[in-house]
């Protein structure tokens, strides 16, 4: 999509933009006309900073606010730095459909994105409706919009801080499962991708963080970087035929889980069967030989 100009775009369904909180008519009169700079992700937010000369044209005002629109009035930046971005929150069933103009709507289609190149549309499609899209400033072209600064980076973005995050690991004394799932520690990692990683690096979920040392951080970490690009080479995991990667094709990754889901198969490092546990309203699934309870646990 980086360097496509936006002709037009389309926006269904009440929900999509409640976090836009001018509404649909404002969105699309900012977006149209505007040229993605560049596609950004964190976590589960990807956003698409748009260049354009929206600022010298309108004033601008805080996007996401009603209440303080026009008021704090900037002076735009050069022409062409992107003041702005599209951005999406995927929620549970969120995606991004790049598609050639003419195929048929998919049945939960919330917004079109349509570009004057008359190349593939961008489709956002939710069947669930927890994600939505806004129109965001961004204070810093290079840096996350407001709303997503809170949210860390994943491992395998290449600004990732391995020994700041065994440092924040050790100050939060919890349970390396639930630190893995905290998005401001660590994004990326869902139930899952945890499990499949606490496997990997031979741990047990209700390790006490404080405990853990720099080694063992380090093969967390490789674990976890390990299963997210098999996953993303996968085309992800779906566990639902509506879940598909952008290019229309069902993840597969599933099949390779060593853990999730195998509750009662044998382990392939060690042959002991595997077992479920109830955690956090859901499922660990761990080795009970190759991930030992430890000493001082915490749940
Ligand atoms: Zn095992």
């Amino acid at each position: 999509m980086v360097g496509r100009t936006i002709s037009d775009l389309e926006v269904f369904g009440p929900r999509t933009l409640r976090r836009h909180l001018p509404g649909p008519g404002d969105f699309i009169a900012r977006v149209k006309g505007r040229t993605v700079a560049a596609a950004c992700r964190r976590g589960k937010y990807l956003w698409l900073p748009l260049a354009g000369d929206e600022a010298a044209e309108r004033g601008w005002g805080p996007a996401t606010s009603a209440e303080g629109a026009g008021k704090e009035r900037r002076q735009p930046r050069s022409h062409g730095v992107p003041e702005s971005c599209v951005i999406a929150h995927l929620g549970m069933s969120g995606q991004f459909l790049a598609v050639e103009p003419g195929t048929p709507d998919p049945a939960h289609l919330r917004a079109r994105f349509c570009f004057d190149d008359d190349g593939p549309e961008l489709r956002f499609v939710d069947q669930r409706t927890f994600g939505g899209l806004a129109l965001e400033v961004l204070d810093d072209p290079a840096a996350p919009p407001p709303s997503v600064a809170h949210i860390a980076l994943d491992p395998i973005d290449p600004n990732f801080d391995r020994k700041a995050v065994h440092d924040a690991l050790r100050r939060r004394r919890t349970g390396l499962k639930r630190a893995l799932l905290d998005q401001t520690l660590v994004s990326g990692v869902g139930n899952i991708y945890a499990d499949e990683a606490l496997w990997q690096a031979r741990l047990h979920y209700a390790r006490a963080t404080e405990s853990l040392r720099r080694a063992e951080t380090e093969r967390l970490l490789d674990a976890v970087d390990d299963v997210l690009r098999a996953a993303i080479a996968a085309g992800g995991t779906s566990f639902d035929e509506l879940y598909v990667a952008v290019n229309g094709e069902s993840g597969w990754f599933e099949r390779s889980l060593e853990v999730y889901g195998r509750e009662g198969e044998p382990c392939s490092r060690c042959g002991s069967a595997i077992r479920r546990e109830a955690f956090m309203n859901r499922s660990s699934y761990r080795c009970p030989r190759c991930q030992r309870v430890p000493r001082e646990p915490r749940w």
